[in-house]
């Protein structure tokens, strides 16, 4: 079997082609990056747009590199939820289009049962059961997966995910669109010990997440309580560098803590994580130092298979053969189903 796969879900526009496997034919991924970079955070109806411009283009390159035909294919797959409504509805007109025009079925993906099905792209074993953590720009929770298609929701973020606190942080520090990477790189030479910053909810008998006091207290040791002003801001390189490694090793304690806690509490022997903060080199470091010490096993996704991509909507295979086909007038759903 041979099914094109298409991701619009927020601010990445991707399609793939994907085989029984599943191996990968061939994929693409245009990023908007540049277009959300001065409003330090994506924007909605610009995403949308830029996404009815890009979505062509990218299955063709997709197509053309897998080499095949149009009617090679045995089905056209698409995250339908969650995500942006607007970015959501392109992807899905699209594949919907393509449905009718080459008279294949049509197949809706979990765009977060994807994030942890990239975890499977790169592993030769089957990685279901495992408790899944999704660390992203939009999520940060932790699932029991009984398998690529049946999540249950364990807990997750309160108020920010953690890959927005580090757009966040990263915007306070005026550094490049997404923060993410860019705290991640000024923090290379930092003390992680040099600020105690909070972590939140950590030693609390749940799963939850919450990010929202750790940005406040970067942002209270930057410029004071109730101020808004960072343009004045003076830091010297060390100063810059220990502000920003102090702050992400609370996120990656905070994430370790409450992964560990997920592994004891359902019994699961595997953590699989996915999602655009799983890039993070001191977050992947000290899951694999956790895995080693529990004794547990772990899956990273590889860092192109963190961010949105849709080589992971080869999890429409197992959609296929679990649940079938999706009926045409299958809609998006923007929010959160069951948790996900
Ligand atoms: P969604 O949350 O719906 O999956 P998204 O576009 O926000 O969509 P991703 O594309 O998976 O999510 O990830 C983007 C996020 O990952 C951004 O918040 C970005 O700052 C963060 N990120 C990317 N690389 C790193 C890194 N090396 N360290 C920390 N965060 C990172
Ligand atoms: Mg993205
Ligand atoms: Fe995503």
């Amino acid at each position: 079997m041979i099914i094109l796969t298409i991701e619009s879900t927020c601010d990445e526009t991707a399609a793939a082609v994907i085989a029984s496997g599943p191996h990968v034919l061939g994929a693409a991924v245009a990023t908007q990056t540049e277009l959300h970079a001065r409003f330090q955070g994506v924007v909605p109806e610009v995403a949308a747009r830029a996404h009815v411009q890009r979505i062509l283009p990218v299955i063709d390159e997709a197509i053309r590199q897998a080499d095949i035909d149009p009617a090679d294919l045995d089905a056209i797959a698409v995250a339908n939820t969650p995500g942006l409504a607007g970015s959501l509805m392109v992807g899905l007109t699209a594949a919907k289009t393509l449905a009718v025009a080459w008279n294949k079925p049509l197949v809706a993906v979990n765009h977060l049962q994807a994030h942890i099905y990239a975890c499977q792209m790169s592993d030769p074993g089957e990685i279901y059961p495992c408790v899944g953590l999704i660390v992203s720009g939009g999520h940060t929770s932790l699932y029991a997966c009984h398998s690529a298609t049946e999540l249950d929701y364990l807990g997750g973020t309160i108020d920010d995910a953690a890959g927005e606190a580090f757009d966040k942080v990263g915007a306070m520090l005026g550094l490049p669109f997404p923060g993410g990477p860019s705290v991640s790189r000024a923090a290379a030479d930092g003390n992680p010990k040099a600020h105690d910053f909070p972590r939140s909810l950590v030693g609390e008998d749940h799963l939850n997440f919450s990010f929202s006091g750790l940005k406040t207290a970067v942002r209270y040791c930057l410029v004071g309580p109730g101020k808004q002003d960072f343009s004045q801001l003076q830091l010297s390189q060390q100063q810059l560098a220990d502000l920003c490694a102090s702050f992400e090793q609370a996120v990656v304690d905070c994430l370790v803590a409450k992964s560990r806690q997920a592994i004891r509490q359902t019994g699961f022997s595997k953590l699989c994580v996915g999602g655009g903060v799983a890039a993070n080199g001191r977050l992947r470091a000290a899951l694999a130092e956790a895995a080693d010490r529990d004794g547990f096993g772990l899956v990273i996704a590889p860092p192109e298979l963190c961010t949105d991509n849709a080589v992971m909507g080869a999890v429409a295979l197992e959609q296929i053969e679990r649940h079938g086909y999706a009926e045409l007038d299958v809609d998006i759903h923007p929010g959160l189903q069951r948790g996900y």
